[in-house]
Order: structure tokens, then C-alpha cells, then sequence
């Protein structure tokens, strides 16, 4: 089944005066193990619509449910119209998130920012010690589990993030550029780290990137084109 789903999908941001429409009636469906990237330029809309997807903000129109636990219910919710509370209750356990930029606690080490995550979900601190312990160890930083973010380098700031976003096993992580600070060859690594956890967790992925080489390397691309959404074949990407 699908993990998110979303139907007649718009945004328009209003402040004063200001009107921007980025897009309108999208429908999107992303089923449960599958990796989705999603292309277009620069200000089509990429960032608002994964901020969609996660709940992060909400549509001006339309609908958007997630599969996953809430209150220790588990099913498919309408987030749009949760409160916030309700939402961030949500999004903590049934999705991840890789952002650009890392995101992690400057006084916390790599294995507390891991933690963080588990704890908030209700776990006691062992569990969350020995899940976080486990997945910095499946992303190669077994090693640095004391260290704090200024004392990581780009890339492994970018893997302690991965591990962050996959400890709660959700159903589906969310990336928004995230390997686009890091040097070609630390951001390949990193990509390739994502695809492996995703598959074996069958976690689903959803790719915001403006790089076609890495897009090619999902099940499916779309693109983000003058507030539309369309899917692109293997031979368009
Ligand atoms: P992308 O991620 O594809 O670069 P964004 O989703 O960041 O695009 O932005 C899409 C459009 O929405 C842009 O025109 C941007 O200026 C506008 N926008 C984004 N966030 C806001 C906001 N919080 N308030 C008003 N306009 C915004
Ligand atoms: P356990 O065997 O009890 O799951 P581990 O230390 O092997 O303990 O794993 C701890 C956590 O890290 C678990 O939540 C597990 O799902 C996760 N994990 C460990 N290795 C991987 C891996 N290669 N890919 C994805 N998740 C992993």
C-alpha cells in the first residue's frame, strides 16, 4: 500500500499583499519500500512540497495521508487536518528527514542526537542507546559516537544525520538535498549509504534533488514544472 498519499494538492503562500502560487492539484502516491526522486528548478516548488509531504506545513487545498502510529493507532491519517501536536507526534515515528544542511544539536553528541529521536517516541534510554549505537555503526560511524557535530566532518555530519532520520524506523525518509553541500565524491558516498538503508529497512525515500545522475538511480523521478507534477521515463532523466 501507499505510505503517503496526497490528492488535488495546492500552495500558495500569502503574506500581506504578497501572493505566490508554486502549485496546483498535484497528485502523488508513493508506495511502501519505494524510492521516488522529485526534479525542477530552482523556486518550482520542490522544498515546499516535501515540506507538505512531512507535515511541516500545511496545504492551501487538498488532501495528504500518511500511513502510521499515532496515539498507538496505526493508520492511514489525514495530516492536513491534525493539529500540531498531533502531527509532529506522527511525523516523529512514521517519517525521517535529511536536509541540506545537517540539523543536529551542536551540545549533543552524535550518539545522544540519535537518541533524541527514540527517546521522544516514548522508548527508555537503553533501547534508544542500543538502536542509535546500531545505526551509527550501519553507517560507518561506530567510531565516533562521543564526538559533537564541530568535531565531524561534512560528510559523517551527513551520516550521523541518515542514522537520525532512519532510528525510529520510519516508513518513509525524506530528503531535500541531501548530499548538496559535500564534495562530489563524500556526497556519492553518502547517496549510495541512503539507498543501501533505505532498501534494507524497505523504508521509502523521497528525493528532492536537482541532480539528474542521482535522480536516475531511483525507482521513479518526477518533475516539478510550472506548478505541475509529472513523471519522467527512464529515457527523459
Ligand atoms: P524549490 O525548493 O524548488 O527551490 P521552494 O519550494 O523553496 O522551491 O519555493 C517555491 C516558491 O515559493 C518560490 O517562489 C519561493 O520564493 C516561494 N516560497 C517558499 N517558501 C515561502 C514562504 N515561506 N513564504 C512565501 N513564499 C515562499
Ligand atoms: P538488533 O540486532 O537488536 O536490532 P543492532 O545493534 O543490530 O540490534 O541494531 C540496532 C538498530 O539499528 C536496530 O533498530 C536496527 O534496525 C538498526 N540497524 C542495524 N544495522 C542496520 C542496517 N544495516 N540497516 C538498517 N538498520 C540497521
Amino acid at each position: 500500500g501507499a505510505v503517503i498519499q496526497c490528492r488535488g494538492l495546492s500552495k500558495t503562500y500569502r503574506e500581506g499583499k504578497l501572493v505566490t502560487p508554486v502549485f496546483q492539484g498535484l497528485d502523488l502516491s508513493i508506495q511502501a519500500g519505494e524510492t521516488v526522486a522529485i526534479l525542477g528548478a530552482s523556486g518550482a516548488g520542490k522544498s515546499t512540497l516535501l515540506h507538505l509531504l512531512g507535515g511541516l506545513d500545511i496545504p492551501t487545498e487538498g488532501d495528504i495521508w500518511v500511513d502510521g502510529e499515532f496515539n498507538g493507532v496505526r493508520a492511514c491519517w489525514d495530516i492536513a487536518s491534525m493539529s500540531n501536536a498531533a502531527r509532529g507526534q506522527l511525523r516523529n515515528k512514521a517519517l525521517g528527514f535529511v536536509y541540506q544542511f545537517h540539523h543536529l544539536l551542536p551540545e549533543f553528541t552524535a550518539l545522544e542526537n540519535v537518541m533524541l529521536p527514540v527517546l521522544l517516541g516514548g522508548a527508555d534510554v537503553n533501547e534508544a542507546n542500543s538502536r542509535a549505537k546500531g545505526l551509527l555503526e550501519a553507517v560507518g560511524l561506530g567510531h565516533r559516537l562521543a564526538h559533537k557535530p564541530g568535531e565531524l566532518s561534512g560528510g559523517e555530519r551527513q551520516r550521523a544525520a541518515v542514522a537520525r532520520a532512519l532510528v525510529n524506523k520510519p516508513a518513509c525518509v525524506l530528503g531535500d538535498e541531501p548530499t548538496g553541500n559535500l564534495d562530489e565524491k563524500t556526497a556519492a558516498g553518502v547517496f549510495a549509504l541512503m539507498l543501501e538503508l533505505n532498501r534494507a529497512q524497505k523504508t521509502s525515500l523521497v528525493l528532492v534533488t536537482h541532480d539528474r545522475s542521482l535522480a536516475r538511480r531511483l525507482d521513479r523521478v518526477m518533475e516539478l514544472h510550472e506548478g505541475k507534477l509529472r513523471e519522467l521515463g527512464a529515457g527523459q532523466v
